[in-house]
């Protein structure tokens, strides 16, 4: 359940802070207080920039405000009447007062920027006599009652509940039957018809007059943004971007400043630099008499802030100067919004503005040139994950879009093309030059043919780490996993989603970012990579202790991970490799031999390819380390299934159908992830390990040969026990020495292994005596720690994080308290029986930012992750080392 839902909570000492100029009781420092508007207005206030005075309700009274069952706890209001009383001296008007009244603006404001809370209420003060009041001290009755009609409208939208478009609608009526466009050409009796025409229809909707009193408009204001923390959309927005429900958030009330009082007025928004490009060049728009929801609503198109210095030159300069001075303060470029009245500028909000990841890397290195922050704060600042976005083409964010579902953002990019059900028919259409997207209730690694051929991947089970999508984000290719809401058929080749029902042919289109699939084709745009993007990876490289490697099972991921500056490879899944046309009969027969000599016949076949494939990653990365992995998934994984491939396969190898089946249907267990697999299989059939073995060894010494200097590094798969690894590294190193000594060849090489059970963590002193290596499966760990499928969970993990059981899903993100306990003791038991043992992660993990700064933490010595994912991993473990260094 929502945390802020609680009952305990301590009254805080202090909770309403006043800022005014040269009087701001806050300061930037204290967004958890203040949130992140109130926080800055008070820095304003407090380096003499022009604030309207104001005061801030802090996060602690949204905290009490639920725990008191959603209602403001009593001592709120004296504090937060003191504080109206002091911004009335400083303007030296009165809140409610029916001369000369005050009028203020109400806003929410959360630690971080939350653009699903609740919208800003403008003009709260005003009934049917201030607006009189207001109208006199303006010496302006059309301001006054437009402000009126949109406090009307504002509040009993956000406030009331009223569906505003309503009000719109009979505002759209009155323009169109006085043949005018602009809300602005209205007549002030115009606009008195309208007041009172929307108070009826309020009255009318919701059974409640609107309130009259400025104090109830104020305290309806003020308790509606603390009930808009906990609306559905603001929670959905947390849920995305890891916001903690007791953060809570701040209430900024302020003096109002009017941008609406004629041609020498205006309100804008701006940032200090291009958000999209990061050019250094001032970017933003203003509307002339106009309040600020004017400019964002779109009902006007408004003009470009270079405009301002020809309309306005006064307050354009004043502007410029505090831009200026902002970014310098905050050294990060600013979204800002202002507000000119009569000539005068007035500041309403300051924040760190956001940006594309291209701009973010273009900005941080331009800021380093001038000299505003330093390389280790440009990289502190930087988002990994967003690296992301400049690495796969992505989906033109202007293209319109018919949205069929939402699933998992498996691995990004944004695709289209026609559905195919079959990898079978992935790989036909795509050689008939056809774009495909492979769509699969789940997919095995029978399916990576089909993979390979598909622009991408839609599954309607699994999480982020099943088969799919640790495959598809290896491949560098968008996958969309586990999307409940699309209905799989395979018997009628057809998908069903929102009513639509699509057919084998029909196109759509894949977010792999976002989890979101669309309608037809949505026009993509192809990645950039600039000078900026270099210089700050180069930076990292220079600042990181963790190594990061790839896991790599292809030359081409090889390849694109060195391109990406991998430093080796920490995991080769070899199971990748047996489904080659070549070699799928020869793995079956293999798996099928009843005798010995039978299956090392088999293993013959594939000795050569094998040596081949080893040869070619070993040459691709150049010296740098390369774990191959040996066998790990069951047997059964790689046999034909139904009736028909199985006679075909039979055929092919001239064996006996039945027997063929009847070993297949031997071969199934209830539970493969905890059956025979992993070095089990090696425990039963040695001559696997060996015949793999062997082919590392043969490339070693061919490449050591031909001049390589090289360290092979032979990982053996879900140890639980020291026996097994001491047994199967005897075997290992036994063919190693044969394939030395038939080759007369002397080259260096380890034998390691992966700690992906809690026993082998446990334990890892004891297996660390067999070990020169230790590579975390984090996978296999966290599926078997928390005791939850790694392939089905993650049809509920959604709730479990909704729900907030769960931070994240920790199967993208490593349970620290848990998983990541294990993973310490690992690596100090592990290094206490082995002072130096090498120790990385290859688990999915290994290309979280946030499980790398645990990484960093408890002193791995390299982390390895999907080809595209090297530049996030390199960033990540740059930052955490730069953080724990602080630290
Ligand atoms: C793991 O379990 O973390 C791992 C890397 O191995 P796999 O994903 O191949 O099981
Ligand atoms: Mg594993």
């Amino acid at each position: 359940m929502e945390t802020t839902n609680t009952k305990t909570y301590t009254k805080p000492e202090k909770f309403v802070y006043y800022f005014a100029a040269g009087e701001a009781e806050g300061n930037a420092g204290m967004k958890n207080t203040l949130g992140g508007k109130g926080a800055n207005l008070a820095e304003m206030t407090a380096i003499g920039l022009p604030v309207p005075p104001g005061f801030t309700i802090s996060t602690d009274i949204c905290t009490a405000y639920y725990a008191e069952g959603s209602k403001l706890p009593d001592w709120v209001k004296p504090e937060v009447l003191k504080a109206l009383s002091r911004v009335e001296t400083k303007i030296g008007k009165k809140f409610g007062d029916t001369t000369n009244p005050l009028l203020v603006s109400v806003r929410s404001g959360a630690r971080a920027s939350m653009p699903g809370m609740m919208d800003t209420i403008l003009n709260l003060g005003l009934n049917d006599q201030t607006v009189e009041g207001l109208a006199k001290s303006s010496n302006n009755p059309r301001f006054a009652w437009d402000s009126y009609r949109r406090f009307i409208q504002m509040y009993s939208d956000v406030v009331m509940g009223m569906n505003s478009s309503l009000l719109e609608v009979t505002l759209e009526d009155l323009k169109a039957e006085k043949g005018i466009h602009l809300d602005t050409d209205l007549s002030t009796d115009d606009l008195k018809k309208l007041v009172k025409k929307f108070k009826d229809m309020v009255q009318q909707m919701t059974g409640q007059s609107f309130p009259s009193d400025p104090m109830e408009q104020l305290w309806g204001a003020i308790n509606a943004v603390f009930k808009s923390w906990n609306t559905a959309r603001a929670i959905t927005y947390r849920e995305l971007h890891d916001i903690p429900a007791a953060w809570g958030t701040a209430v900024n009330v302020q003096s109002m400043v009017f941008g609406n009082l004629g041609d020498d007025s205006a309100t804008g928004v701006a940032f200090t630099r291009d958000p999209s490009t990061g050019a250094k060049k001032f970017y933003g728009e203003f509307l002339v008499n106009a309040q600020g929801e004017d400019v964002v609503a779109g009902i006007r198109t408004p003009q470009p802030i270079s405009l301002l210095s020809e309309i306005m030159p006064e307050p354009y300069k004043d502007l410029e100067t505090i831009y200026k001075k902002l970014e310098t303060y905050f050294k990060d470029m600013q979204d800002i919004e202002f507000t000119i009245e009569k000539n005068k500028l007035w500041m309403l909000q300051t924040r760190n503005g956001k940006r594309t990841a291209k701009a973010a890397l273009q900005i941080a290195c331009d800021m380093i040139d001038e000299k505003l922050i330093t390389e280790e704060e440009a990289i502190l600042r930087l988002d990994p994950s967003s690296l992301d976005q400049l690495l796969h083409p992505t989906l033109d964010p202007k293209a319109a879009k018919t949205i069929l579902a939402k699933g998992l953002p498996a691995s990004p990019g944004g695709v289209c093309g026609q559905i195919v059900f079959t990898p079978e028919d992935a790989v036909e259409w795509k050689e008939q030059g056809k774009k495909v997207i492979l769509v699969r209730i789940e997919t095995s690694p029978e399916d990576i043919a089909g993979m390979v051929a598909a622009q991408g991947i839609l599954t309607s089970r699994g999480g982020m780490t099943s088969h799919a999508a640790v495959v598809a984000r290896g491949m560098g290719k968008c996958c969309v996993a586990g999307c409940s809401e699309v209905e799989v058929d395979y018997t009628n080749e057809q998908m069903r989603a929102k009513g639509y029902n699509l057919k084998k042919g029909d196109v759509i289109t894949l977010d792999g970012s976002t989890g979101e699939i669309y309608l037809g084709e949505v026009k993509t745009i192809e990645p950039k990579l600039d000078g900026a993007f270099d210089r700050l990876m180069k930076m990292a490289d220079g600042v990181r202790r963790l190594k990061v490697r790839t896991n790599a099972d292809t030359p081409k991921d090889a390849q694109t991970a060195r391109n990406f500056g991998a430093e080796g490879i920490g995991l080769c899944r070899t199971e990748h490799m047996f489904f080659g046309a070549d070699r799928i009969d020869a793995v079956r027969e293999m798996i099928i031999a009843e005798t010995k000599s039978e299956r090392e016949r088999a293993l013959e076949k594939l000795l050569p390819m094998q040596r081949d494939d080893f040869y070619q990653l070993f040459k691709i990365m150049e010296g740098f380390p390369v774990t191959i992995r040996l066998l790990d998934p069951p047997l059964h994984e790689f046999v034909p299934h139904t009736d028909e491939e199985i006679q075909h396969f039979a055929q092919r190898v001239k064996m006996d159908a039945n027997r063929v089946k009847a070993k297949i249907q031997a071969l199934h267990e209830f539970n493969p992830m905890l059956g025979h697999r992993g070095c089990r299989l090696a425990v039963t059939f040695p001559e696997i390990y060996q015949m793999q073995s062997r082919a590392i060894a043969e490339a070693a010494a061919k490449l050591t040969s031909e001049g390589m200097k090289l360290v092979p590094e032979i990982m053996i798969p879900l140890i639980a026990t020291a026996k097994e690894l001491e047994m199967l590294r005897a075997q290992t190193v036994a063919v190693v020495e044969t394939v030395m000594k038939e080759t007369k060849t002397k080259f260096d090489y380890q034998v390691g292994t992966m700690i992906e059970l809690p026993r082998a963590a446990v334990t890892a002193h004891e297996i660390a005596k067999h070990a020169d290596f230790f590579s975390f499966g984090t996978n296999d760990l966290t599926q078997t720690t928390l005791g939850l499928s790694r392939d089905d969970s993650g049809r509920f993990l959604g709730s479990y994080v909704s729900q907030g059981i769960f931070a994240k899903d920790p199967f993208v993100s490593i349970d620290q308290v848990g998983v990541g306990t294990l993973v310490k003791t690992g690596v100090d038991l592990g290094r206490q029986a082995k002072g130096q043992l090498k120790v990385g992660v290859c688990g999915e993990h290994g290309g979280d930012p946030d499980s790398i700064e645990f990484f960093e933490n408890v002193n791995l010595d390299y982390v390895s992750c999907s080809p595209f994912r090297v530049p996030i991993a390199r960033l990540a473990a740059a930052k955490a080392h730069l953080k724990r260094k602080k630290k």
